[in-house]
Formats: C-alpha cells, sequence, structure tokens
C-alpha cells in the first residue's frame, strides 16, 4: 500500500523547489499579484483522511473550477434539457475561443470553456436577481465543504469585471443567436462573481468529494447528485477540464481534472480520493504547470487511474 501522506510531503517539496513554474495570469490583475512561489496540495481519501502540504490552506481564486459546480447546479435545476444548449464535446480550442460559435450556431462546445459557463450562468439565472444566485453558489460550496467562510473576492470579480471584454464577446454574440435568455450585462456579473470565490487546496477537495464518491457527500451520507450524474461530470473533466490541454491531461494524469487561471485544479480518483493542488503560474494551455506535474506525480506514485481501476 502506497504511504499517501508521505507521497504528497514529498511532491509538495519537489514542487517548492522547481523552477520552471510557468507564468501567472495578467489579464486579471489582481491574479497577476500573487507569487509563483506558491505550491499546494490536498488529498482526501473516501475514508475522509487529509493529506495537505505546502500552501494547502491559503485562498486562492478557484475561476473556471467553479465551472464543475454551476454545471452541477444547472444539471439540478433544468437536468438533460441543458444538453439542447451547450454541447459535451471537447472543443481543441483555448478557453476563452469564439471561433466555434460562429459556425456552430452560438452553441457552445461543452459547459467548460468560457462560453459554455456562461450559458450555464444564464441558466442558473433564470428569472432571479444575480445576487440570489450568488447567495445560491455560496451555500452550495460552503454546504459541500461544511465551511461557512467561503466567500468571493470583490476586488477580482471587479478587476475581471472592468477587463473582461473577451467573455463580453462571447456573450454578445451568443446573446445574438438567442441563446442567452437573460441580458448579458446580468449573465457576466454571475459568471464572473462564481470564477472569484476564494477556496483553498483542502476547501476545493472537500467540495470535490461527491464526485469520487458516486454523488454522495462521505461526510454527511447526503446524496448531492445521482451515481449516474457523477459519473457523467467525471467523465466531463476528463475530456473538457484542461480546454485544449485536456488529451495530454488525460495522457499524462488519467484522471477527471478542472484547472482554472488562479493556477488551481481540482481533481478526481472515483472511489479512491478528492485531489486539489495549487500553484500559480500556467503553461502556455492556460493550466497550473506546476499542478500539472504534481498531479501527474500523485497519479504515478498511487497507481491512481481511471483507465486502470486495480491499479494503486
Ligand atoms: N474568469 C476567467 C475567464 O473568464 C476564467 C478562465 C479560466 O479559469 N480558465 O477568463
Amino acid at each position: 500500500m502506497a504511504d499517501i501522506g508521505a507521497i504528497v510531503r514529498e511532491i509538495a517539496e519537489e514542487m517548492a523547489a522547481a523552477p520552471d513554474r510557468g507564468r501567472v495570469a495578467d489579464y486579471i490583475a489582481p491574479l497577476a499579484a500573487i507569487d509563483p512561489g506558491k505550491f499546494g496540495i490536498a488529498v482526501i481519501e473516501a475514508d475522509g483522511t487529509c493529506h495537505a502540504a505546502g500552501d494547502a490552506d491559503e485562498p486562492f481564486s478557484i475561476q473556471s473550477i467553479c465551472k464543475v459546480f454551476t454545471l452541477t447546479m444547472a444539471l439540478g435545476k433544468v437536468g438533460d434539457a441543458l444538453w439542447q444548449r451547450v454541447g459535451r464535446e471537447p472543443s481543441g480550442s483555448a478557453f476563452n475561443s469564439i471561433v466555434q460559435l460562429e459556425t456552430e450556431a452560438g452553441i457552445p462546445r461543452n459547459p467548460f470553456i468560457n462560453a459554455g459557463a456562461i450559458v450555464v450562468s444564464d441558466v442558473l439565472l433564470g428569472g432571479l436577481e444575480p445576487r440570489e444566485v450568488l447567495g445560491e453558489f455560496l451555500r452550495f460550496m460552503r454546504s459541500l465543504t461544511g465551511d461557512d467562510t467561503i466567500v468571493m473576492d470583490e476586488i477580482v470579480a471587479r478587476a475581471e469585471q472592468a477587463t473582461g471584454f473577451r467573455n463580453a464577446a462571447l456573450a454578445n454574440y451568443m446573446k445574438a443567436f438567442g441563446n442567452l435568455t437573460n441580458p448579458v450585462d446580468r449573465v457576466l456579473g454571475v459568471y464572473i462573481h462564481q470564477c472569484a470565490v476564494a477556496m483553498s487546496c483542502r476547501q476545493l477537495a472537500l467540495a470535490g468529494r461527491f464526485l469520487m464518491a458516486r454523488g454522495r457527500n462521505p461526510a454527511t451520507g447526503g446524496g448531492v447528485v445521482s451515481p449516474g450524474r457523477a459519473r457523467r461530470i467525471n467523465a466531463l473533466m476528463m475530456t473538457c477540464g484542461h480546454y485544449d490541454g485536456s488529451g495530454e491531461f488525460a495522457f499524462r494524469v488519467g484522471l477527471p481534472g478542472k484547472s482554472g487561471v488562479g493556477g488551481g485544479i481540482l481533481a478526481v480518483a472515483p472511489g479512491r480520493a478528492s485531489i486539489c493542488a495549487w500553484a500559480p503560474g500556467l503553461n502556455e494551455r492556460g493550466n497550473s504547470q506546476l499542478g500539472s506535474v504534481a498531479l501527474e506525480r500523485l497519479a504515478q506514485r498511487t497507481g491512481w487511474s481511471v483507465f486502470d481501476p486495480v491499479g494503486g
């Protein structure tokens, strides 16, 4: 049996010393100010044991990792009807790309690229006020973690609101195709604030537990989604969670994962562990450079892989 605690500590030491740390996101000003020397990792096993190392308790901007949880909420709200407005195919394009929307009638390829997540925010908004939807989202994150301290970082949200021209372009373009029902500025406000939630590796690993546990929160036994829905969310994380780096992540890590430009990656080893790694520097695809390396080493050393269920 692998000593998970020792593996996690060893990886944190290796990552703290790694010279090639990638580049922090600079299109959202407060993210550009984060120290690229940070590294944190938290692994929560199926029995609840938590192994954390490095900066695992420091909150960072979850950014696109929120898309896993907003998708979960939207499926809860409208079920499979969501798939009439968002696809389930990897895009092979950058997270903020607009090109496919023109030939695909304003239907985003999947819920994890920005365009898809903006449609998901529109679905969640429904006829509600933005602050009601954001309150629901925070309540969901707090209930999954059992932690009421989780909040949105207004400074990050305001910075993104001021410079989010690409997201505004995506939203307006989809609105022109009739794939947004609410006013564009309200939808973008919801989307940007969902991305601006701050959480630590430990909190994100707690929030991801239902995805390793067939849809149940193992701490409470409460059902979050059905086992089939948990499988499908994991499938989308595997195929689309790292944008045009999704194939590479599946090849190197072999676990469903979702990255964010804050440098976090949530990964799921079904039946075994919920994992979050954080290193702010990104690779050329906008995914955490050292977060990916750390998860690759964790998968290698534990033997965890969805392609080898008896490994580890
Ligand atoms: N809020 C960011 C954006 O919309 C999220 C992108 C990401 O994390 N990949 O650009």
